[in-house]
């Protein structure tokens, strides 16, 4: 009996003392993602992840209702935002974590990053109807409570909904991404100031996703000097938009720029990568939960 027992609770008591897997990049309907803040929350918590931040795009109106829901399920719960920058024209994320989302400094920026989304919305919807898809931006503007929000995912939702393609990076390949009709760039903030932004808010800059921009390598290791010198601490190294190489490769930036370790999945909602599902990081980067008191 005594045995019966033992076999059929070490595995559980084994589970539960492995550090529970944190997601550090996640969206809510605050910004492009398909489920509530609490909603993400409480996936999170069934799915067994133990920590969380809420990393909307240029956004933090999610974060108190996260991080209640978070205190309820019992999860380990720090603010997160992510920023659309653009460095030497390309457009890339910057993630910030564990920050003050009161700081005045944070959210006068976040919002000089934000006005001009529908602007931008109402020329892409002007750009698209000059190639005959006509009414995108009322179409868009049902898939999100916060027009001020409005992003290319919202598009790229809408156009699947009508039929045009069977999934959204199709949308995107065809008509959302530079060179392309429904493409209507942005001014985004610079590097120094999402840092800046960050820092000044008491938080930690993270690259996102290094695999997903289109720059050489000699670039990037440019961008990530830049990064370090301006005080950005981490980068993204397993990432649910990296494959296993881009992990390999950005791990060994890690180590040669000596920065934290990140990890987190850029769940939206949508099928694909779910909460928590990345693999571990590699065990000699420090990990970037380290600097948020975890
Ligand atoms: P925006 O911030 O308005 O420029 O929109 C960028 C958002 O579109 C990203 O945060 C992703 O959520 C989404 N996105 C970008 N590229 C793709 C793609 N190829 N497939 C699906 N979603 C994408
Ligand atoms: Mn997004
Ligand atoms: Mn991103
Ligand atoms: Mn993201």
């Amino acid at each position: 009996m005594l045995n019966c027992q033992t076999f059929i609770f070490l595995p559980f008591f084994v589970s539960a003392s492995v550090p529970s897997r944190f997601d550090l990049h996640v969206h809510s309907t605050a910004s492009d993602g398909l489920f509530s803040p609490e909603a993400v929350v409480a996936r999170a918590k069934a799915r067994g992840v133990g920590g969380l931040a809420l990393t909307d795009h240029d956004s933090v109106t999610g974060l108190a209702e996260a991080r209640q829901k978070a205190a309820v399920e019992g999860i380990a719960f720090v603010n997160g935002v992510e920023i659309s920058i653009e460095w030497q024209e390309t457009p890339i994320h910057i993630v910030g974590l564990g920050f003050d989302a009161a700081h005045p400094e944070l959210l006068a920026g976040l919002k000089t990053t934000q006005d001009g989304r529908l602007e931008r919305a109402r020329r892409m919807d002007a750009a698209l109807a000059a190639v005959g898809i006509v009414g995108t931006l009322a179409g868009a503007l049902r898939h999100t409570a916060h027009p001020a929000q409005i992003s290319r995912a919202h598009f790229a939702r809408y156009l699947v909904e009508i039929g045009l393609f069977s999934d959204m990076g199709k949308v995107f390949g065809h008509y959302l991404t530079p060179g392309k009709p429904g493409y209507v760039p942005h001014r985004w903030a610079r590097l120094v100031d999402a840092v800046g932004w960050i820092r000044a808010a008491g938080g930690v800059a993270v690259v996102a996703h290094p695999g997903r921009y289109k720059i050489s390598n000699r670039q990037m290791r440019a961008f990530l000097g830049d990064f370090r010198d301006l005080g950005g601490e981490a980068i993204e190294v397993s990432s649910g938009s990296h494959t296993p190489d881009h992990a390999r490769h950005f791990a060994q930036q890690a180590r040669r720029f000596g920065f934290h370790a990140s990890q987190g999945s850029d769940f939206h909602g949508e099928a694909g990568v779910d909460l928590g599902g990345f693999a571990p990081l590699p065990e000699d980067l420090p990990p970037v939960w380290r600097l948020l008191g975890w």
